[in-house]
């Protein structure tokens, strides 16, 4: 038998977040996973020029418009 009680859990979410690229606050109206803004984490692999680090950052669309323009070959919309 197991008895069972009710705990309150601290959860961390996103309350604000901070476009790297140009440090405006992004408004955040979508979920995560469908937002208005990239948000990358980054382990980079030993023997990278990164070799082990960890990096994490954030674009508003509007950065992310302007980093995708210099490709040489534009992002696909799917694979
Ligand atoms: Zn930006």
């Amino acid at each position: 038998m197991r008895i069972l009680k009710k705990v309150i859990k601290e959860e961390k979410i996103r309350d604000k977040v901070y476009c790297n690229r140009c440090g405006r606050e992004i408004d955040i109206i979508f979920p995560e996973h469908m937002g208005n803004y990239l948000s990358v984490d980054k382990r980079w692999g030993y023997g990278s020029v990164y070799d082990g680090e960890s990096h994490s950052f954030d674009l508003c669309d509007s950065c992310y418009g302007e980093i995708v323009r210099e490709f040489k070959i534009p992002p696909s919309e799917e694979n």
